[in-house]
């Protein structure tokens, strides 16, 4: 192990994380990250666990909803 991995992220890091889109790992900066699932957490609000290959940290993105894409029934 090179480094040792931050236990809490600071305020920065998560700020950080936010901007970039969320297309980094906050702890180790992976791109190697992906959502696992979601659950609703109020209107237009959902959480999705989001997880980290490398480091196996795991943590709950919050996103809100900002648009819809429509499906084309076919
Ligand atoms: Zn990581």
């Amino acid at each position: 192990m090179a480094k040792p991995i931050e236990r809490k992220l600071s305020k920065k890091a998560i700020a950080r994380y936010v901007e970039s889109g969320g297309k980094h790992c906050p702890y180790c900066g992976s791109r190697g990250i992906w959502g696992v699932g979601s659950a609703a957490i109020g209107a237009g609000v959902s959480a999705q666990e989001t997880k980290c290959t490398d480091c196996g940290r795991s943590w709950d993105d919050i996103l809100k909803l900002s648009g819809i894409y429509e499906r084309h029934p076919g």
